[in-house]
């Protein structure tokens, strides 16, 4: 059986200092075995919005303990109109600066 699992890291922004947070989810096919198709989901800080996807200060990462989460539903279609224009909306905002 296999399970499914949610892991949190936190570390500070390069440009405020603020927690970026960041998650991967990972899957365990028995307890013994390590962990497979690990997807990293993207990182924001929580303060500013910057999106760092990776510490540049060492040491600083603040790992939170995994947590079973529920398996995504595969079968869920995706909702392309929200999601493109959400990107739209992001893209415009960038042009801004
Ligand atoms: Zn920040």
């Amino acid at each position: 059986m296999k399970t499914y699992y949610l892991h949190l890291r936190a570390f500070p922004c390069d440009l405020c200092q603020g927690p970026v947070v960041t998650g991967s989810t990972a899957v365990r096919e028995r307890d013994i075995e390590k962990e497979t198709e690990i997807t990293e989901v993207g990182a924001i800080c929580l303060s500013c919005g910057h999106r760092q996807s990776e510490a540049t200060a060492p040491g600083r990462t603040r790992d939170f303990p995994p947590v079973l989460w529920e398996p995504p539903k595969a079968s869920t279609p995706p909702v392309m109109g929200h999601t493109a224009s959400a990107y739209r909306e992001m893209l415009n905002r960038e042009e801004l600066h």
